[in-house]
């Protein structure tokens, strides 16, 4: 499968003793093929264990999360943290609350961190976690004495210069404030542990929406350098309209753009002469199932009743911002047959690794998730200077930083790919660039 006997091997190893694992499994094997040339002309790579180091989290928490429901039920959940790697900083990564949370999408998602947290050039480690607890259909009380039972057991894993939590899939500002709250109650420091947090208290302009803004500053760097372009006038589809979709689609519209086609759980609405999103957002904001009742106020709209068939729609520009494995193959090549030049990955790994192959095959523009959405956990690191420093910056300040942490973001994968593959692989760019500045922080640090 690699041409390096070492990598052919570990994976295989890797592959035993994870066999239920089968996201972890996957974010190694796309890592793995991409080293695959670095680790076949660097012998200390494998001298000094690094691949074996580098694919298993330093420390997995396990814990059982006891609350109490309206009705006075007693419900019990499972809370977790992987704390994957911290050569270069406190593990830092979000809480993801949703049925569907185990352990492999924990560590898929931890070890991934690792490396985007890398090219962001801040000094934070990578780690992961969150509950299979589903915050849908719960009432705010209930959120609440999950949100502090679940603290009531991370806290004592948790520092700002240890490990600093954030949101990520149903867990948002709500969230973040009942966490932080409780982590602030028992510790009895208001040293900002967690980001995503309130204005109010220590939160930093810009990160509610630095996750979906920084996919466009990212891809607007690649319209410049692959094609001479901009987001003027292209027709743009975007999956999930959460935390990412949402402020995706308003940027792309902000830079020129029109936003075609948008998607929920349960369908999507497409309008070729641009949806509202102003409807959107206001439907959003009251339940995350918008694309139905969109048509209440845009009956003219397209709606259809599978999120995966909106790869069909003819577009410009692809960015999937919801989950992991959400663009299949089938998808992709409906993308390419319907003339879309541009694939960016908001979310975490939406693409899977078939669907990825065929795209940069096809010639397709592909930006990794690693890389294109990295301007979350890059604000979130300006919210934990901020909190440091006890002082906070301004809305432009902070815009104004996320923007040139992107754009260096694309030199830095650009330039390895360039070196090392052909300048359109971002894949490879991006893997080989986190890789190296962790690979070097854990080399000059030792065997640990
Ligand atoms: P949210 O929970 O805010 O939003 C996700 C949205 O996608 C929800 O509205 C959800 O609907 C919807 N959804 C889920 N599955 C599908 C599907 N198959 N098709 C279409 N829509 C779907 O999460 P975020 O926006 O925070 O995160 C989205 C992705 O981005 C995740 O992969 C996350 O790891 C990644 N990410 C997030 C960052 C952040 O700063 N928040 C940073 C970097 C990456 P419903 O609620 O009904 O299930």
């Amino acid at each position: 499968m690699f041409n390096s006997v070492y990598l052919n091997e570990l994976f295989e190893k890797t592959r035993e003793r994870n066999s239920s694992q089968p996201e972890y499994l996957q974010a190694v094997e796309e890592f793995f093929e991409s080293m695959d040339f670095i680790v076949c002309n660097d012998p200390k790579i494998e001298k000094n264990a690094i691949m074996e180091r580098a694919i298993e989290p330093e420390r997995t928490i396990k814990f059982r999360v006891t609350w109490v429901d309206d009705k006075n039920v007693v419900n019990v959940n499972r809370g977790y943290r992987i704390q994957f790697n911290s050569a270069i900083g406190p593990y830092k990564g979000g809480l993801r609350f949703h049925p569907s949370v185990n352990e492999s999408i924990l560590k898929f998602l931890g070890f991934e961190q690792t490396f985007k947290n890398a090219l962001t050039g801040l000094p934070m480690g990578g780690g992961k976690g969150g509950s299979d607890f589903d915050p849908r259909g719960k009432s705010d009380n209930e959120i609440m004495r999950f949100c502090q039972n679940f603290m009531q057991e991370l806290y004592r894993h948790l520092g700002p210069d240890t490990d600093v939590p954030a949101g990520d899939i149903g867990v948002g500002f709500r969230e973040i404030g009942f966490l932080y709250g409780m982590y602030r109650k028992i510790k009895n420091e208001n040293t900002g542990v967690l980001t995503g947090k309130g204005l109010s208290y220590g939160g930093s302009l810009v990160r509610k929406e630095a996750t979906g803004y920084g996919v466009c500053y990212f891809v607007a760097e690649m319209l410049r350098v692959y094609r001479n372009d901009n987001f003027e006038g292209k027709k743009v589809i975007i999956s999930g309209c959460g935390k990412v979709g949402m402020h995706a689609a308003l940027k792309a519209q902000e830079l020129g753009a029109s936003v075609i086609a948008m998607s929920d759980i349960n369908g999507y609405v497409h309008d070729e002469n641009g949806l509202d999103l102003n409807i959107i957002k206001m439907l959003t904001e009251k339940a995350p199932e918008f694309s139905q009742k969109y048509l209440e106020y845009r009956p003219s709209a397209i709606y259809e009743d599978s999120p995966v068939r909106m790869w069909g729609v003819p577009c410009d520009i692809a960015l999937p911002c919801a989950t992991q494995n959400e663009l299949p193959l089938d998808g992709a090549k409906k993308l390419v047959e319907n003339g879309c030049f541009l694939v960016a990955e908001g979310a975490n790994m939406p693409t899977t690794l078939d669907a990825t192959k065929y795209l940069q095959h096809a010639d397709i523009l592909f930006a990794p998730g690693k890389a294109a959405n990295a301007g979350g956990v890059a604000v979130s690191g300006l919210e934990m200077s901020q909190n440091a420093q006890h002082y906070p910056w301004t809305y432009a300040e902070v815009d104004q930083k996320l923007e040139f942490i992107m754009a260096d973001i694309f030199k830095k994968v650009y330039t390895e790919a360039r070196k090392y593959t052909d300048h359109r692989n971002l894949v490879v760019g991006a893997n080989i660039a986190g890789f190296m500045r962790v690979y070097q922080a854990m080399l000059e640090q030792g065997i640990l």
